[in-house]
């Protein structure tokens, strides 16, 4: 086989290899336009990159003020009253901690109750609305106004963001974490330990995913996988929700993968799902590259991290040869995607700890209380939470 190219001439034994070859220059000729703009895109987010103060959860306190600032001018009763069907009632009276009897989700409630009882001695009175669906409740548009707090939102919503109740428990129930996912003090030292133990030069170079279809966001990588599977390994799997195979895109349900198995894969996609997914803190420890698709959805901690410093940013509506083109560039840049790699786990396991959520709920409570116009007064159906 003989196939000699170049911009204006083809000479091969057969048309079919030339136009293959031609194809090849043409794709690294657009690829190389894109390295390019990679390349600036990392040049300037470390020209402007300020790495945070590691003390007392400063990195995220940002978001706090940002998140209260609509609240500036006082909470009054009124406007607590406004919201009070949007979740479940907290009070805080004497350093006691009193609820509603219902919650809609009561392992949610016990996963965000368990945070509010360590720091009970250091808070003052108040009470608060806590949403435990996925969703946010209070839109910039329409509907209700008041303080509530839910665990994401994007920037269309005025909810006040907490950490999350599956940092203990109450996260998604699945085959592997039958429980359901929490103990984030557990996921953190196993998942450190594992990222120690698997060398970067060993992790398989591919993009990978497992999870399900809780967002089309996620079928590009899917279909790039079924096309490409020495690229990418991305496949749905089941969740309490599927009915049929059309639920995992047309194809038979993968089997659910530990988090501690991702991080022998050298890439690992990020997605949201209804809201935010759980899945970034935990693959970020894998001292993996993480890309993340879309900044629309937020946790508390998303602010801290840095595209293209702690991960690499795709777009939400990126299409296969895009995401194709980027795991291109990480697979021709190995040092890079290492670098990076490693910013995005210190990143969490410096400003990530059980201690920084503690810290984080308190430094909101407190903040939030001193907003608080009058002084709250034990509801007469409250019951009262305890260790
Ligand atoms: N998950 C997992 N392994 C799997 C599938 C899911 O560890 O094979 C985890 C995933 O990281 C997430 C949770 O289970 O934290 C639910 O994932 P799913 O994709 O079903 O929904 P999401 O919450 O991401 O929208």
């Amino acid at each position: 086989l003989v196939v000699i190219c170049n911009d204006q001439s083809c000479i091969a034994d057969n048309k079919s290899d030339c136009n293959k070859v031609e194809r090849e220059n043409k794709y690294s000729r657009e690829s190389n336009e894109k390295f390019k703009e990679y390349f600036d895109n990392i040049k300037k987010a470390k020209e402007s990159y300020q790495p945070c103060d590691k003390t007392k959860c400063r990195c995220h306190s940002n978001v706090i003020q940002d998140d209260l600032k609509r609240f500036k001018d006082g909470i009054t009763k009124e406007l607590v009253g406004n919201i009070k069907t949007k979740g479940t009632k907290y009070q805080i009276i004497n350093h006691k901690l009193y609820r509603d009897p219902e919650c809609m989700f009561p392992a949610r409630c016990s996963g965000i109750e368990h945070f509010i009882l360590e720091i009970l001695p250091d808070l003052p009175n108040m009470e608060f609305i806590v949403n435990t669906r996925d969703w946010p409740q209070i839109h910039k548009q329409y509907g209700a106004f008041g303080p509530v707090f839910s665990f994401s939102k994007s920037n269309d919503y005025y909810d006040i963001m907490y950490p999350a109740w599956a940092f203990w428990e109450g996260g998604p129930a699945i085959e592997l974490y039958p429980k359901g996912i929490g103990r984030w003090d557990i996921h953190r030292k196993q998942l450190s330990k594992i990222a120690d133990e698997i060398p970067w030069e060993e992790k398989i170079e591919k993009a990978f995913f497992r999870g399900s279809r809780t967002s089309p966001e996620r079928d590009p990588l899917v279909l790039l996988s079924r096309e490409e599977p020495d690229l990418a390994d991305a496949q749905y799997t089941k969740n309490q929700a599927w009915k049929t195979d059309a639920d995992t895109l047309h194809a038979v349900p993968a089997s659910e993968i530990s988090f501690a198995e991702h991080c022998k894969y050298k890439y690992l996609f990020n997605f949201r799902g209804v809201a935010a997914s759980f899945r970034f803190k935990h693959i970020l420890l894998c001292k993996s590259l993480v890309f993340h698709v879309g900044n629309e959805w937020l946790e508390f901690f998303y602010p801290a991290l840095k595209p293209w410093i702690h991960y690499i940013p795709v777009d939400a509506k990126a299409t296969k040869s895009e995401i194709r083109e980027l795991v291109e560039f990480v697979k021709n840049n190995d040092a890079i995607a290492r670098e990076i790699a490693e910013n995005g786990y210190q990143m969490i396991w410096d400003n990530l700890k059980m201690k920084d959520v503690s810290c984080y709920w308190k430094k909101l409570l407190k903040q939030y209380a001193k907003l608080l116009k009058y002084e709250p007064v034990m509801d007469e159906n409250v019951i009262e939470i305890k260790k």
